[in-house]
């Protein structure tokens, strides 16, 4: 194969195996923080700060996963979860909640489809991996329902 289509092709399934992240977060300092550390590990990501950008934003792009703060200036974050699930994500899609306060009872959250509640302050370096886990998780499930 010569060079360019040798080029073509890595640079074909390096597409295919992009992931984009949509990262709503009030808190601009630690949502900025959040996408440098997932852009690093290499993923794509898009930022919102408040609800009605989430929502905007996961309708533009389809992200693969969402991570959600719950207290927006806007609304909950269950709520942005509830539309994403119900409009527009694709089945795999993770949605994971990053939050300061401590949730006790998971049911509601698994309800509208979180997969994953994470308590604050959490190392950034490792959301990536745990996110394309998930991710990976709910393609398998959705592949042998
Ligand atoms: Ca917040």
């Amino acid at each position: 194969m010569n060079p360019i289509a040798r080029l073509r092709r890595v640079e074909r399934a390096r597409a295919e195996v992009s992931f984009t992240i949509l990262i709503v977060e009030d808190d601009v300092e630690y949502a900025s923080e959040l996408a440098a550390a997932l852009e690093h590990d290499g993923a794509d990501t898009l930022t919102a700060h408040t609800c009605i950008d989430g929502v905007r934003l996961a309708h533009e792009h389809r992200p693969d996963a969402v991570l959600l703060d719950l207290g927006l200036p806007d609304g909950h974050g269950y709520e942005v979860a509830r539309a994403l699930r119900n409009e527009c994500l694709a089945p795999e899609a993770a949605v994971v909640v990053l939050t300061a306060s401590a949730i006790r009872d998971l049911a509601p959250a698994e309800t509208i489809g979180v997969d994953l509640i994470l308590n604050k302050p959490v190392d950034p370096d490792l959301l990536g991996g745990l996110l394309r886990h998930v991710h990976a998780q709910r393609k398998r499930k959705s592949s042998t329902r």
